[in-house]
């Protein structure tokens, strides 16, 4: 009986497949009109320093991509950016999120804005413009502008990296590696390009009050920074434990929901621990 039940007619097994198709399509249309229609907001996480004495200053936002569907409320990142990477939808979005980022910041004092690219965006030959236009239509000085990337966007786009790299260095904005630890190449990367701060990512983070393995790597990838001259930001931060160790393990930034959740406006307001 095991064995039958194991052997599932071709018909039943495509059955989902053409459902979960057709899902996508209708999906990536919805997506593409909304992209058309301007229907992608920006939302804004503070980043905060965690060594001035618990004041907490924002030092910089992070933009984050928001779907606003009538039927169906905000959609996440994780539920589009995936299907506009292979749609290749995910220039134009990655476009508007950078052109409103850079505008949002310029009402800013002196506050970082922090732009996500995707590797198939920074892959374009014509993302060095792009960017180069988001600065001047904005009017925001390029130091004011960070690029996070992943360690795949840069391993992806191997053939153009070194150029395009090169291209925004050129314009004076910084660059992040974004879910640091995370990659397959995290230290190759660090030898080969020049980047201004690391990321660590939230799982590193989470784990670090129970864990003094998690603590471990989080010195170590401390430590790493400071030797290599590079900023670091803690993503992901909950607790105030994990705030505590992280500013005795003498991390400059930190980054979550203890702090601030994202929210629609770029002006920072940080939830007050009382
Ligand atoms: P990311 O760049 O690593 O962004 C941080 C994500 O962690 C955000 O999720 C943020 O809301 C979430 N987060 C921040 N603090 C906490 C915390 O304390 N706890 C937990 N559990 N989560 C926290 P979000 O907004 O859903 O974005 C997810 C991912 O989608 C981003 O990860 C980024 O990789 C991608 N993404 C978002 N916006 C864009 C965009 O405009 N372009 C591209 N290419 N990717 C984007
Ligand atoms: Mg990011
Ligand atoms: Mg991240
Ligand atoms: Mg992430």
């Amino acid at each position: 009986l095991a064995k039958k039940q194991g052997h599932l007619p071709l018909d039943v097994i495509q059955e989902p497949d053409r459902e979960v198709e057709s899902r996508r399509s209708e999906t990536e249309s919805a997506l593409r009109e909304a992209v058309a229609r301007g229907e992608i907001e920006t939302w804004y996480q503070p980043i905060v320093d965690l060594q001035d004495g618990g004041a907490a200053t924002v030092v910089a936002t992070e933009a984050l991509a928001r779907w606003r569907r009538p039927a169906t409320g905000i959609m996440m990142p994780g539920d589009f950016i995936a299907l506009a990477e292979e749609s290749g939808l995910i220039a134009d979005i990655g476009q508007a999120v950078l052109n409103q980022a850079c505008l949002a910041a310029t009402a800013l004092d002196g506050v970082i804005v922090s732009v996500n690219v995707s590797a198939r965006q920074f892959a374009r030959d014509d993302f060095g413009a792009v960017v180069r236009q988001a600065l001047e239509m904005s009017g925001l000085p390029s130091d004011r502008l960070c690029l996070e990337l992943t360690e795949s966007v840069v391993v992806e786009a191997i053939e153009y990296a070194a150029a395009t790299l090169h291209d925004l260095r050129e314009l004076g904005v910084r660059l992040a590696i974004d879910d640091f630890g995370t990659g397959y190449s995290s230290f190759t990367q660090l030898r080969t390009f020049t980047f201004d701060l690391l990321k660590i990512d939230m799982t590193f983070i989470q784990g670090i009050e129970e864990s003094g393995r998690d603590r471990g790597v989080v010195e170590g990838i401390l430590r790493l920074a400071d030797v290599l001259h590079l900023d670091v930001i803690a993503e992901g931060i909950e607790t105030a434990g994990q705030r505590d160790l992280l500013r005795e393990m003498g991390c400059r930034y930190g980054q979550g929901y203890y702090f601030s959740r994202p929210s629609p406006t770029a002006h920072p307001t940080l939830v007050s621990h009382t």
